[in-house]
């Protein structure tokens, strides 16, 4: 794997974009292909991926994704800011264009200047899933993946190496 450096959302948008017809062409033939060995490889680039690289360093997800939320999300939150979820939602979220709940604006609320996360204990799923290179069956989001190259350095790099393999 080679060494992940920290590049900025802009940086990943130019770069994906510079190589995203060959990107589509592999992806949708992998996806074809549903290699057994998929998960494994994924998986394993992965762990050496973030045992390497540092969150802390980066957190573009945070300054401009942000979470879906679903409502445990919300209740559990409201919980450890010792407010009502409705006084939550009042505050923080705003109900997007799929009808998901979402922060009101990015960065997120509870980033902080130094990129920890006020509510980590208690982030919501989609935070901890994100950005999802350890999930099962990985060949079932490899246009989120793709996408998600735009954010996130570590996603950019397994996605440049998965091509490099001969499936
Ligand atoms: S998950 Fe990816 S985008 Fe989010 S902080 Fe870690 S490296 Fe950055
Ligand atoms: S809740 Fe925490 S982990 Fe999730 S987007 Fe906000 S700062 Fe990041």
């Amino acid at each position: 794997m080679t060494i992940i450096e920290y590049k900025t959302p802009e940086e990943l948008k130019l770069l994906t974009d510079k190589t995203r017809w060959e990107t589509n062409v592999f992806l949708k033939k992998l996806k074809k292909k549903k290699p057994k060995n998929l998960d494994d490889i994924v998986h394993k680039m992965h762990n050496e991926a973030f045992a390497e690289f540092d969150c802390l360093d980066c957190a573009n997800c945070c300054k401009t994704i942000g979470p879906r939320l679903i409502f445990k999300d919300i209740e559990r939150l409201a919980k450890f800011l010792k407010i009502k979820p409705s006084e939550f939602i009042d505050q923080y979220i705003k109900v997007d264009e799929d009808n998901d709940y979402v922060f009101k604006d990015h960065p997120c609320p509870f980033l902080l200047p130094d990129n920890y996360c006020l509510v980590y204990e208690q982030r919501p799923k989609a935070c901890r899933e994100y950005p999802h290179t350890n999930r099962k069956r990985f060949y079932q989001i490899l246009q989120l993946t793709h996408k998600n190259c735009e954010t996130c350095p570590v996603v950019f790099n397994i996605i440049k190496d998965v091509k490099n393999i001969d499936f």
